[in-house]
């Protein structure tokens, strides 16, 4: 059957990637292509209590349809945790989403019209990227190195291209594991108030720090009221729950329950109880330390098995947190092709190109070390080590 789709449609491409990396399903494959959590640290034991006790109680309304904007003790709660960070909160300006996937949705639909401009960094997280262009954003990519977006080209792209909005992962980012430095956070949030553009900030990974000391969310130097904070469970409890939540002003909160109303209603009534039963009874802090101790010692181990096993030629972050780094290799090696042959060495990570929208980064790739054992972690980079040997020599 032929459909008559919307022309956004054309917008939705599945990629060649995608169809390579699904052999890395096969167990003898080691994959540092995703962007899995560990499932061995998920609370499985504490959730399932908390499921069970709110179903014991025998209040109806756990099933029942709920708020738009979310369960309101857990709102609270939230408030109370943003409030710890420097962002000035109450519960009348979180909406909770199902996962911070869901946000982005919710505000591209918002502000986003055909060929409205998008500032991103480069690379920027592959699901906005998508996400923004199912809306036909058109995108302006603006330069970043080791502290995070270069402000002064972070101004001129304002100046220039008029966006709709901005969109960050300042901490820990998704690709590169790099952070913007605090100078950075401020002069980025003065940009905002001058030229009165609105900015998100994704939050997922800033709970997850291994070395160096925790720095205040953009949101936190927000006088201008013009940050849109998303964060998420999906790291530190477990991304099958679906939960993430928004940070934002009343009136834009009031916008964007209009916007999931149409989407889902609201995000499941059970979930939300459950989680906050958790949040509520467990040593969250304990639980997420030992994440922590474990995510470091496995960015440690990939760091120190590539500084000893690398071929010269190829240079990668070091992120003081998050489950990713990045590698670089000399210009003429290209990503997307060398994958078919890491994956025929049972090998696998993802090519760097589609974290970019304007066809650069061939040369590129992310690595994750989250989802992969330390054992794991030795063998691959080793035989990643010998393929890149291999085609640079
Ligand atoms: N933003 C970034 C930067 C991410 O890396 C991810 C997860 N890969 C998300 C958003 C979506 O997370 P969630 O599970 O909360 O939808």
């Amino acid at each position: 059957m032929n459909y008559n789709f919307a022309e956004r449609v054309s917008q939705m491409e599945s990629s060649v990637i995608r169809e390579i990396l699904k052999v890395t399903e096969r167990p003898e494959v080691i994959s540092f292509a995703g962007g899995l959590p560990a499932p061995e640290l998920f609370p499985i034991k504490e959730i399932k209590e908390a499921f069970c006790e709110v179903l014991e109680g025998d209040d109806p309304s756990a099933l029942q349809y709920s708020t738009t904007e979310g369960y309101l003790p857990l709102r609270g709660y939230i408030a109370a945790r943003m409030r710890e960070k420097g962002v000035e909160a109450g519960p009348d300006n979180i909406l909770i989403t199902n996962g911070s996937q869901q946000a982005l949705d919710l505000l591209a639909k918002l502000f986003v019209d055909p060929g409205d401009v998008v500032l991103v960094e480069k690379p920027s997280y592959l699901g906005a990227i998508q996400t923004f262009r199912s809306y036909q954003a058109g995108f302006c990519p603006v330069p970043t190195d080791d502290q995070g977006i270069d402000i002064d080209a972070l101004e001129l792209a304002i100046k220039k291209q008029n966006p709709k909005m901005i969109y960050l992962t300042p901490t820990f980012k998704n690709p590169t594991g790099v952070t913007m430095s605090l100078e950075r956070r401020r002069a980025a949030a003065d940009l905002l108030g001058k030229y009165g553009v609105p900015l998100i900030e994704d939050d997922p990974y800033g709970d997850l720090r291994y070395s160096g000391e925790p720095l205040p969310p953009v949101k936190s130097f927000d006088d201008a009221g013009r940050v849109i904070y998303l964060s998420t469970f999906s790291k530190t409890i477990a991304p099958g729950l679906r939960l993430g939540w928004i940070v934002a002003g009343r009136e834009l909160i009031r916008k964007l329950v209009l916007a999931k109303q149409g989407t889902d209603l609201h995000t499941g009534t059970l979930v939300q109880r459950a989680v906050y039963r958790y949040l509520e009874k467990t040593d969250v802090s304990g639980h997420v330390l030992a994440i922590r101790r474990e995510y470091g010692r496995r960015r440690d181990i990939m760091l120190e098995e590539m500084r000893q096993n690398f071929p010269e030629g190829i240079s990668w972050t070091r992120p003081d947190g998050g489950m990713f780094l990045w590698v670089t290799m000399p210009e003429h090696i290209d990503t997307i092709q060398l994958l078919e042959r890491a994956v025929e060495e049972n090998v696998a990570y993802v090519p760097g190109a589609p974290f970019y929208t304007d066809r650069e980064g061939l040369n590129t790739m992310r690595l994750n070390f989250s989802n992969s054992t330390p054992h794991q972690i030795k063998s691959g980079i080793r035989r990643l080590a010998r393929l890149f040997a291999s085609c640079l020599h």
